[in-house]
C-alpha cells in the first residue's frame, strides 16, 4: 500500500515541515495573511527572536512552499550576522546604490540555493519545472529593480 499522502495534502505537510525547522532551529514564526507581501522580516544583517516571515495565503499551497523554502533560505543566510555582513557587505546600505542593488541581487540568488538544499535536508520533494519557474519570476522582479529602481520597486 503506498503511504504518498494526495497532492494537496503533501503541500501542506511539507510545509509544517519548513515551519518546525524554522521554529525549532531558528526561532522564527511563519505567518499567512491573503494579498500581503510575501517575505521576511527581519532588520540588519542578522535574525532575531522576534523576526518572522509572511506568506500570502491567497496563492496555491505549491507556491506557498516553495516561497516558504525561500524565505527559510535567507534566514539561513542571515543565522550567523558576520558571515552575513562578509558576504553581502552592502544589502542593507540606506540607499539603493549599485553596490547595494547587486548584493541584494546575490542574496535573493544564493536564498533560492539555500532554499534547494533544504529541501533535500528536510526530504521535501519539489517540481523541478514549477520550482524553477517560480525562482525565475522572483529574480526577474530584483533584475528589474536592480537594473532600475525608481522604474521598478520591489518591497
Ligand atoms: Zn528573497
Amino acid at each position: 500500500m503506498s503511504a504518498r499522502p494526495a497532492t494537496k495534502n503533501r503541500h501542506a505537510e511539507y510545509i509544517s515541515r519548513v515551519e518546525n525547522y524554522l521554529l525549532w532551529s531558528l526561532g522564527i514564526h511563519v505567518h499567512y495573511d491573503k494579498g500581503e507581501q510575501t517575505a521576511l522580516y527581519s532588520e540588519g544583517h542578522s535574525i532575531s527572536k522576534d523576526d518572522f516571515i509572511v506568506i500570502d495565503s491567497g496563492k496555491r499551497k505549491e507556491w506557498q512552499l516553495y516561497a516558504l523554502l525561500h524565505e527559510a533560505g535567507h534566514a539561513i543566510l542571515r543565522k550567523n550576522k558576520e558571515a552575513h555582513e562578509a558576504t553581502f557587505p552592502l544589502s542593507e546600505h540606506k540607499r539603493d546604490t549599485i553596490g547595494k542593488r547587486i548584493d541584494v541581487l546575490r542574496e535573493e540568488v544564493m536564498a533560492w540555493e539555500r532554499a534547494k538544499r533544504l529541501s533535500l535536508e528536510l526530504q521535501i520533494e519539489i517540481h523541478t519545472e514549477k520550482w524553477n519557474k517560480q525562482r525565475t519570476t522572483s529574480l526577474m522582479e530584483y533584475v528589474r529593480w536592480a537594473y532600475d529602481p525608481k522604474e521598478y520597486r520591489v518591497d
